[in-house]
């Protein structure tokens, strides 16, 4: 079989061989072994790292399987992301929620256009953490997790500029400072974010480069969606230690990534 792939992972196995996490666009996840990609330099060389984006050759018994991978064929490696340590600290997250969302033997299509894009993009060194919110947003849509801007959760009312609201992540919904009486947890989030997140939700992929997030509805919405995904897989999301251990400065490229 044949299919464009991302590679999202690989583990040693044995002396010789690789284990591939791949990201299929015709099958979802994928657990392929690489005989000798450890050792044999020709036939995986350089073809097996993370982000790379490929079309490979395999055979499987059936979905569950580990399929034997035959061949890989490079489209791109992403060279900037892996030169970029900004770069490659958002790809990390991005690739730890495809682990987390991406299912055995189901492909999904939109979410591989996503990622694709979202690869992409940082690529081209555009805005990086903007393109995590655009990628997360859309990547929680798809996987089933669609948090509603539009109305609080409590009494219905479309949100209004002159209201203040709260995120709850365990819902995934808003509510309003009068339904939220009991000062229920959530993060308060500004008119401006909760737009934004709106309109980015009702965009097609083509267009999100259109839109901007800076300053405060930055922040805003990467701590929103850092807590919805905990929250949806129950789990800490590792990467973004990368995020807030290291501020370097992701719009303006600092000293240190100018001579990589
Ligand atoms: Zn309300």
């Amino acid at each position: 079989m044949e299919s464009d792939a991302i590679v999202l992972n690989t583990t040693d196995h044995g002396e010789s061989d690789l284990i591939v996490t791949l990201f299929c666009h015709n099958a979802g996840r994928l657990s392929a072994i690489a005989k000798g990609a450890k050792k044999s330099k020709k036939r995986f060389v350089n073809k097996l790292e993370f982000f790379t984006y490929l079309q490979v050759t395999y055979q499987q018994k059936n979905d569950r399987a580990l399929a034997f991978l035959s061949e890989a064929e490079i489209y791109t490696s992403f060279p900037n992301i892996r030169y970029h340590l900004d770069l490659y600290g958002i790809a990390s997250i991005i690739r730890e929620f495809l682990l987390l969302g991406i299912k055995e033997g189901e492909a999904d299509l939109n979410i591989f256009r996503l990622s694709l894009w979202a690869f992409h993009r940082l690529d081209s060194k555009k805005n990086p953490r903007q393109v995590l919110v655009l990628f997360l947003i859309h990547f929680f849509n798809y996987i089933g997790y669609r948090p509603d801007f539009h109305t609080c959760a409590s009494c219905n009312r479309k949100v209004h500029p002159r209201d203040r609201y709260r995120f709850i992540s365990a819902s995934g919904q808003l509510l309003c400072s009068g339904c939220n009486q009991h000062s229920r947890p959530g993060r308060p989030l500004s008119y401006g974010t909760i737009k934004m997140i709106q309109n980015c939700q009702n965009q097609p992929l083509e267009r999100l480069h259109r839109l901007k997030f800076s300053g405060a509805i930055l922040s805003e919405s990467l701590q929103l969606l850092h807590n919805f995904g905990r929250q949806i897989f129950q789990r800490e999301i590792i990467s973004w230690q990368i995020l807030e251990q290291q501020n370097l400065g992701f719009d303006t490229y600092s000293p240190l990534h100018k001579g990589l």
